[in-house]
């Protein structure tokens, strides 16, 4: 899948400590393919890679202390940007009732059970009152299909009158909305297995009497290309203000979802994510690209990095530790580092490698305080203990233990750790910061 390819790639940026510009731009082509074999429009997955690799060859990005974490984060970005933003675009009901909302899209991509959807959705948690009204005369069975739609969700349909055309449904529709004031009023359009003038010209028809506040394009994702096209094309006849996209649930390959904004312009506003005429979900951007993306909070645990661990930072401690100075006084910095970024068990559950790490920390009688303690112990060193650990002798130490509270066993801790330390602190150049602290507990 998407997911998979594109994890398989971030995994290799992610692990290596220092990245060239040709890294970048060797991992840019593998996700371009990537990009395109979910069925991602040619020229969205083109200017997609562009915007990524313009930042991402900068300066500050390649000599950051998690060049791949930092790329992967901008890979992050310009998905949320390509499908629509951070947050989900909303149902646009304000306006003077009844509003009309107007369902237009092919036969078979969902159009009258996300009718009957959206008048749930409508009813239930927006609180108004809605009339649906089937305009599809070309199949005999649609109109009645919506009628036993709405019974189910509770919304009243217009009765059905055999051997009107759409536009008189449309305009019977408006008469009925305003006598029963109906706050909303959705018209579900008749749809043909292909785009044509005759479906265009209907649909135009109705619109221009309807006057409608919001036309969703409906249409199924598992048509890959063929429903970027369909977007395409209504989106050059029609002014839609949104999509929906249905059957989100199987599995589809993510490439209509990516292509519908940039080819539309518009936003994806749903997500249709099975039959039952509650699976439609509000679109959220950002959701969608942490799953492609397939790594949950890594995203934010990089944020909260980049504040708190700068590269000077990280480059001092590495010198000092090579030169053998790296103290009580350095460790202690870390440690308060590591606790701005949330402490051990966050950072455990967020990176994929730290798991390991925690089972071990759990193991040997490590927990959420142990930052706490261990800034406890230097703090009841002095001065002279701190920049130069090797003075603690068993008599130090016990005064060491009563000073924080803690035991003997616990500052025999704290000083295998900081050799511990030594040891990983080599590698900070090549590993990076969080690779770092992952090698320090792993
Ligand atoms: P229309 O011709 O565009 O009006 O399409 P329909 O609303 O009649 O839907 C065609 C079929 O697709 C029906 O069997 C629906 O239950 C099914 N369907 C619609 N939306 C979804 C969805 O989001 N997920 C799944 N799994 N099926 C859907
Ligand atoms: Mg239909």
């Amino acid at each position: 899948s998407l997911s998979d390819r594109l994890t398989g790639v971030f995994d290799r940026l992610r692990g290596r400590g220092a990245l060239g510009e040709q890294d970048v731009r060797d991992a840019m082509r593998e996700v371009r393919i990537a990009l395109l074999e979910a069925d991602v429009a040619l020229p969205v997955a083109r200017s997609f890679i562009d915007a990524v690799t313009e930042k991402a060859v900068g300066h500050s990005v390649l000599k950051s202390v998690t060049p791949g974490q930092q790329v992967v984060k901008i890979v992050n970005d310009e998905l949320i940007a390509m499908l629509g933003g951070e947050d989900a675009a909303p149902l646009d009901l304000d306006a003077k009732p009844p509003v009309v909302i107007m369902m237009v899209g092919l036969q078979g991509s969902g159009k009258t059970t996300t009718t009957a959807k959206l008048a749930r959705m409508i009813r239930e948690k927006h609180g108004k009152k809605a009339l649906m009204a089937s305009l599809d005369v070309n199949r005999p069975a649609a109109q009645e299909q919506l009628k036993v739609l709405g019974e189910q969700v509770d919304v009243s349909t217009l009765p059905i009158i055999t051997g009107q055309q759409p536009v008189d449904i449309a305009k019977r529709a408006m008469e009925s909305a305003r006598l029963q004031a109906a706050d909303v009023l959705l018209l579900d359009t008749a749809g043909r297995l292909h785009v044509d003038e005759a479906l265009m010209a209907e649909m135009k028809a109705v619109a221009s009497i309807s006057k409608p506040h919001e036309v969703l394009l409906v249409v199924d994702s598992l048509t890959g290309q063929d429903a970027v096209n369909v977007a395409q094309n209504f989106s050059e006849e029609i002014d839609l203000t949104g999509v929906i996209l249905t059957r989100m649930d199987g599995d589809a390959r993510g490439g209509a979802a990516l292509s519908m904004r940039a080819v539309t312009g518009k936003p994806i506003k749903f997500a249709g994510t099975g039959e039952k005429l509650d699976a439609l979900e509000a679109f959220h951007p950002s959701r969608v690209a942490n799953r492609i993306l397939g790594m949950g909070d890594v995203v934010s645990l990089v944020e909260r990095a980049a504040q708190v661990v700068e590269k000077e930072d990280a480059d001092r401690m590495a010198e000092r530790m090579m030169k053998g100075q790296f103290d009580m006084n350095d460790l202690r910095t870390q440690l308060r580092q590591m606790q701005n970024m949330g402490g051990l068990g966050m950072l455990a559950g967020m990176l994929p490698g730290m798991k390991k790490a925690k089972a071990a920390m759990q193991q040997s009688g490590m927990d959420d305080n142990v930052l706490v303690r261990m800034d406890a112990i230097i703090g009841s060193m002095t001065a002279k203990e701190r920049a130069n650990p090797a003075l603690l002798n068993a008599k130090r130490k016990r005064r060491v233990a009563a000073g924080s509270g803690t035991q003997v066993q616990d500052i025999n801790r704290l000083l295998k750790m900081h050799q511990e330390m030594g040891k990983a602190m080599k590698q900070i150049k090549k590993m990076g910061g969080l690779k770092g602290l992952g090698a320090l507990f792993g």
